[in-house]
């Protein structure tokens, strides 16, 4: 028989018969019984871009926080996904800031398509969800964009003469760094205008907009003829793939490492190859960002303001021509712009820190517009769906074309 001591389990010595296969039945239904719902079901970020950590679990509630993994101090960013737990309705827990206004983003087709949902959960930090199948479902902070949504939305241009595809560097885990680069095989371009996005990995509403640049261009015979741009969708490609913060990353991330003794592959890459590029050549430097996960500014559109008084004022103006030539459905306010040292951010890695890729484009030579643009989230509306997000496209590139 079993006998149970204290915390020490032990079997007595004495032998007394024993139905063996009962006892294994009756030890697998008291199991059943005392196992938590949570326990049957399987939580985890096991693919492209998965970031979770799994707290605790206690009836039918999870409580969940980001995986910070090098980032110094807190960060919003996560994306998981929920198997076999058909039937069950299951309350998922998170810590403070770490949802945008429009709710969770969700998808129950493997990643490929998404609708936001809950937006509630922004107050209550938490968010349920029942489960009619045992077939998976991803739950993320917002719309996911990793290199297979590039590779993707890229295959419809391969064939495309003005459209070269190239690789930039290899990461520090092996990663191909994709480069794009449109111009007109017969045109002779007089500016050069580089895009870059995902300095921080979890910055990914960055790419959608990088897509609908790249439409705009695609459709525009007189750009393609007159610029030459060049695209680098994933500058921390390890940590969008690996589905990092990447956010103050230790010792410092990708948009800090424009210094001496860069640390990273693809800015380094970047210092070394975009020069040569240039070659001199007037051009323009737009990098895409996003910013805060919620409330104020991080709930607009905003372009972030040079020290530079001279810069400031030739962003100042494309901050005009924004809302003059905004016509898509998403609302541009050009009071959101963050002006050099209105908020204690906007100081970040300009002067004692580490430089920043805005700051090192403007040492490019022929440098006439370098620009941060902070991309929200999330849109406002619930039913937002990916498509949409092309139209913030317009926002951008009209501008930057006129200024030009
Ligand atoms: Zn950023």
């Amino acid at each position: 028989m079993l006998c149970f001591h204290r915390k020490r389990k032990y079997i007595c010595k004495k032998k007394t018969p024993i139905n063996i296969p009962m006892m294994k039945n009756i030890l697998l239904i008291a199991l059943l019984f005392a196992l938590p719902v949570s326990a049957q079901i399987r939580i985890h970020a096991d693919f492209p871009g998965g970031n979770i950590q799994v707290e605790k679990m206690q009836n039918d509630t999870v409580w969940l926080k980001p995986d910070l993994r090098d980032t110094q101090g807190f960060w919003f960013y996560w994306y998981f996904a929920v198997n076999r737990a058909k039937g069950k309705s299951i309350v998922f827990k998170l810590p403070n800031d770490c949802f945008t206004r429009a709710g969770v983003a969700v998808s129950t087709d493997g990643g490929d398509n998404w609708k936001w949902e809950q937006p509630e959960a922004f107050h209550s930090r938490s968010f349920s969800y029942t489960f009619t199948s045992n077939r998976e479902v991803r739950f993320a902070f917002a719309i996911p964009y990793t290199q297979s949504n590039w590779d993707q939305f890229t295959a419809a241009y391969r064939k495309d003469p003005n459209f070269k595809f190239s690789t930039l560097t290899k990461t520090k885990k092996g990663r191909e760094v994709e480069m794009l680069t449109i111009s007109q095989p017969s045109g002779t371009p007089e500016v050069k205008v580089l895009f870059t996005a995902r300095h921080h990995a979890c910055e990914m509403t960055a790419n959608f907009v990088m897509e609908g640049i790249i439409e705009a261009i695609a459709n525009d015979n007189w750009l393609k003829e007159n610029v030459e741009f060049r695209f680098i969708p994933f500058v921390d490609k390890d940590g969008v793939e690996d589905g990092d913060q990447g956010k103050n990353r230790h010792p410092w991330d990708h948009n800090r490492d424009y210094s001496e003794n860069s640390i990273h592959e693809t800015t380094s890459a970047i210092k070394k190859h975009i020069p040569a590029w240039i070659e001199g050549q007037k051009n323009v430097v737009l990098d895409l960002h996003c910013p805060y996960s919620h409330s104020g500014q991080n709930d607009s559109i905003f372009f972030v303001g040079s020290k530079e008084k001279k810069m400031e004022a030739k962003q100042l103006r494309l901050s005009e021509w924004v809302k003059i030539n905004n016509k898509s459905e998403l609302i541009y306010d050009p009071t959101c712009f963050a002006y050099y040292g209105a908020k204690p951010w906007t100081l970040l890695g300009t002067d004692k820190e580490r430089m920043k890729m805005a700051t090192w484009a403007g040492k490019l030579k022929g440098n006439i517009l370098r620009e941060v643009l902070k991309c929200l989230m999330a849109y406002m509306a619930s039913n937002w769906l990916r498509p949409r997000m092309h139209e913030h496209s317009d926002m951008t590139l009209q501008p930057v074309c006129a200024t030009i």
